[in-house]
């Protein structure tokens, strides 16, 4: 396969009627030269969505997600970029042309797409031994005692693995795969003598798929007691990333994104119970706690999240940091309180399970509440020990929620089960806020999610005007070159820097070819276009918002030398300061200056 052409690209860009597209996702009004109207990414009641029909942009300066058309298809149908295209170009009647491109990249995609051959016939291998051989036999019979329906069991590709240690190993062979392959997907493994044999045996295997139906990986359930560890998943490979994927994602996503909400379980029969019980939002975590990464992905697709898992024993930190991503993201994280000792397949499969199922679910509660409310239960109120611990574990999660006001109502409840002044449990909370304060990237470690973007109310007001002064070097390039030299990384905030790097080297069209793998900066460029388009730019607006950074950044090298006690330096930089600002009390206000 080859890469589409970028004249393809722009020519489909072109074509394509991105108000039409984003219609079909939420209401838009005209107004003036642009299109308005709710959010599809975040719940909001008033309208910061817009969408710029002649730039081709949507922004939403709420939230601040940005981008093209591709972009928008990309995030609201949950495809990949080409794919995204593909529908596109179908829809609209773009020929897409395509070109050579690195033989490398050529190499790796063509591997990948041999693995993945190697694992839909492995999949489709085990799903037909389960229901044909003599050997699945007592493999059906639990299936069955789970009340599980072969339907559903077929949907979602179950299968068996048998006993034998090499049957995977000398079909995929004789299929033409080498033992590296076989490897390489995680079917086979190296024993201690140094030969390779099949990893699963004597086990039902659950096919994990991506969101389009691929299959990645599996897990498998052993038949016996003493067969070792009860469930056995793909080892990491190159493309099998256990934490980012949810399984039943390709059954689960378009009941997800017409419920605007996902049910997250945690086994794979609890999932299927639940699509057989028609909860068909239910997807599975593949461990006991809800990555970061797992949040990220339902982003875009959903308001809420409703955890159907074992809270309590899920591990503090993972909750802590899918939280985090999920308050990032304008999602809603609650829990729903299952029976002790009692599954979701198991409530399922009794007479008016599914009823009480969605009781539940309806029932469930706002995770940091819950999680306080674990702490309030277990502390022993008379012992003074005893309420140090249970603020100090409470503080971490109520500082993951922002400043809001259901915080402020958690930190009352706090104040009042311990016995404590709220304005203490306040104080505890803010000193537990994590150490890069309030733009903290949620996910913490899990690498992939981006940071947060954040409401225009929430922008300092450096950003807001260093802001307004990209949106006019973007209105009159020109000038806007020369602004764009003069500014330094004295001047920026880091998001105006990477904004200022992404101008300088696309000075043209900044928005014709938006970074695909930065949302946060497709984000602010977007909305920069946007700006650039509507508001009123002049050269002195320009000058006078390029002053007021100077201003800022004079202020920051004073407190610094001061810090230093280099108070030569900073006596210097005041009078500098005390010239500037005489200076921009002499330019006049035009319109556009904040
Ligand atoms: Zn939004």
């Amino acid at each position: 396969m080859a890469l589409i052409s970028p004249e393809s690209l722009e020519r489909l860009k072109q074509t394509a009627d991105i108000v039409e597209v984003v219609s079909a996702h939420t209401d838009l009004r005209r107004q003036g030269a642009r299109w308005v109207g709710l959010c599809p990414f975040h719940e909001e009641r008033t309208p910061s969505f817009s969408v710029d029909a002649q730039e081709k942009l949507y922004h939403c300066f709420g939230c601040g997600v940005g981008g093209d058309v591709i972009k928008f298809v990309e995030e609201k149908e949950g495809l990949g970029f080409t794919e995204a295209v593909e529908l596109l170009a179908d829809r609209y009647g773009v020929e897409l042309e395509r070109e050579q491109e690195d033989p490398r990249a050529e190499a790796r995609r063509q591997r990948r797409r041999r693995l993945e051959e190697l694992l839909d016939r492995a999949a489709s291998f085990y799903s037909s031994y389960l229901w044909d051989s003599k050997e699945a036999e007592k493999a059906r019979d639990y299936l069955a005692g789970r009340g599980l329906r072969e339907e559903v069991l077929r949907g979602f590709g179950v299968g068996y693995a048998p006993s034998a240690w090499d049957t995977i190993m000398l079909r995929g062979q004789r299929a033409g795969f080498s033992v590296e392959e076989l490897r390489g997907v995680g079917l086979a493994q190296r024993g201690r003598s140094g030969g390779e044999y099949d990893r699963f045996r004597e086990r039902i295997m659950f096919p994990i798929r991506d969101r389009r139906g691929r299959t990645l990986g599996f897990g498998g359930r052993a038949m016996r007691s003493d067969q070792g560890a009860k469930y056995v998943n793909t080892a990491e490979t190159d493309f099998f990333h256990k934490s980012q994927l949810l399984y039943g994602m390709d059954r689960a996503k378009a009941a997800i994104a017409k419920a605007g909400r996902a049910v997250v379980v945690e086994g794979y029969t609890d999932v299927l119970a639940l699509h057989q019980a028609g909860v068909e939002e239910a997807v599975g975590v593949m461990g006991t706690a809800i990555t970061g990464e797992q949040v990220a992905a339902l982003s875009g697709m959903v308001e809420e999240v409703v955890l159907a898992l074992d809270a309590d024993s899920a591990g503090q930190e993972a909750m802590l940091r899918a939280q985090r991503v999920a308050a990032g993201r304008r999602m809603r994280l609650r829990v729903a309180t299952m029976p002790a000792g009692e599954d979701p397949a198991e409530m399922i499969a009794e007479p008016d399970g599914a009823e009480r199922f969605r009781a539940l679910v309806e029932a469930a509660v706002e995770l940091n509440a819950f999680q306080v409310g674990l702490v309030l239960d277990r502390t022993d109120v008379s012992s003074p020990a005893a309420r140090d611990r249970a603020l100090a574990e409470v503080a971490p999660v109520l500082a993951a929620m922002g400043e809001t006001a259901s915080r402020d109502d958690l930190v009352r409840r706090v104040a009042e089960g311990l016995d404590l002044e709220p304005a203490m449990v306040m104080g505890r909370v803010v000193a537990a806020r994590p150490a890069t304060g309030g733009d903290e990237p949620p996910g913490g470690g899990d690498g992939r999610a981006a940071p947060p973007p954040r409401r225009a109310a929430e922008l300092t007001s450096r950003e807001r005007r260093e802001r307004a002064l990209l949106a006019m070097c973007i209105a009159l390039p020109q000038e806007g070159t020369e602004y764009l030299a003069r500014l330094t990384d004295a001047h920026l905030s880091p998001t105006g820097l990477r904004a200022v790097a992404w101008l300088r080297e696309h000075p043209e069209d900044p928005a014709s070819n938006l970074p695909r793998d930065d949302d946060e900066l497709a984000g602010l460029v977007s909305e920069l276009v946007l700006k650039a388009h509507e508001e009123p730019s002049s050269h002195e607006a320009m000058e006078l918002n390029f002053l007021l950074l100077e201003q800022r950044r004079l202020e920051d090298e004073i407190a610094a030398a001061g810090e230093r006690g280099d108070y030569e330096r900073r006596a210097a930089l005041s009078r500098e300061r005390a010239g500037l600002v005489e200076r921009i009390a002499h330019t006049q206000r035009p319109a556009g200056t904040v």
